[in-house]
């Protein structure tokens, strides 16, 4: 059994996920790098968690394979023998990005696949080891989703993201009702404007935007920024929340006139 805490980042290779998963590493923790098609991105990060004092495992799986769900659990345990933290990150755009009167169905479930339906079942897997270990000797787990401002800023270029992060809303809600009576607490963080791979194919349009004040902080925001409340949450900064929506974003949620 680790001494460390234990947390499982899904999708660590790049981006947000990585930024996750170092700055837990450099707080200490055991974090458990998973990655779908990126290997050595992947290595980088669980290298740079190893250099700053932590612990680091990585294993391939695609978030969208139920399949995969038990051999990510099964190695993480056999690893590390706990999880305090599942943080489902892994997520995609849609490869191309269209127009709602003609988006495919083909898009559509590949995006609900990795956005949702593979989140919403791997949390239920992490959920049931988590109660089955629950120690009341320690602090007990929480769920980090990493939702996105798209849950209810309509994008008519890519319907299918939005659907499936409004729908991680509900998945936010539900886990954190259904887990409470067990003590685990379930978070939501919904990423405003950040600069990622993601986003790099429409960085002009947004430096434009935000130039023109898309949110009142104007700039990008950055993974470092989703990780600094990743680590509040994570150090139980909200004990008496669970549910809770975390908008990191530049104030991008509020309404203005
Ligand atoms: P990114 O730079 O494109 O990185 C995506 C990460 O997800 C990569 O590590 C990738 O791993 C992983 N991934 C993709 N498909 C996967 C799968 N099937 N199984 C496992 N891992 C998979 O994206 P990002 O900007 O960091 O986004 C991370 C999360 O934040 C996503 O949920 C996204 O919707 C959300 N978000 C982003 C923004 C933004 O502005 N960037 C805003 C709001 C919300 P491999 O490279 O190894 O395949």
């Amino acid at each position: 059994m680790s001494e460390r805490r234990v947390a499982l980042v899904t999708g660590a290779s790049r981006g947000i996920g990585r930024g996750i998963a170092e700055a837990l590493g450099a707080a200490g923790w055991a974090v458990v790098v998973n990655y779908h098609s990126s290997p050595t991105a992947a290595e980088e990060c669980a290298a740079a968690i190893d250099a700053a004092g932590g612990a680091s495992l990585l294993v391939q799986a695609d978030i969208a394979n139920l399949a995969d769900h038990d051999r990510l659990l099964a190695l993480t345990l056999e690893r590390f023998g706990r999880v305090d933290l599942l943080v489902n990150n892994a997520g995609v755009a849609p490869t191309v990005r269209t127009d709602l009167l003609q988006a495919t169905p083909e898009s559509f479930d590949r995006v609900m696949g990795i956005n949702l339906r593979g989140p919403y079942f791997l949390t239920q897997r992490v959920a049931q080891a988590m109660v089955a270990g629950l120690d009341p000797s320690q602090p007990a787990p929480q769920i980090i989703n990493i939702g996105s401002v798209s849950a209810y800023a309509a994008s008519t270029f890519r319907g299918e993201y939005c659907l499936s992060k409004a729908a991680l809303g509900m998945m936010t809600a539900l886990f954190a009702d259904r887990l409470a009576e067990h003590g685990i607490r379930v978070y939501e963080i919904r990423p405003g404007v950040i600069e990622s791979d993601m986003t790099g194919p429409v960085k002009a349009k947004y430096d434009q935007l935000i130039a023109d004040g898309l949110s009142p902080i104007r700039r990008w925001g950055t993974p470092g920024d989703i990780a600094a409340a990743v680590l509040a949450i994570a150090d139980g900064a909200f004990p008496f929340s669970t549910g809770l929506i975390l908008d990191v974003d530049g104030g991008f949620h509020v309404r203005r006139l």
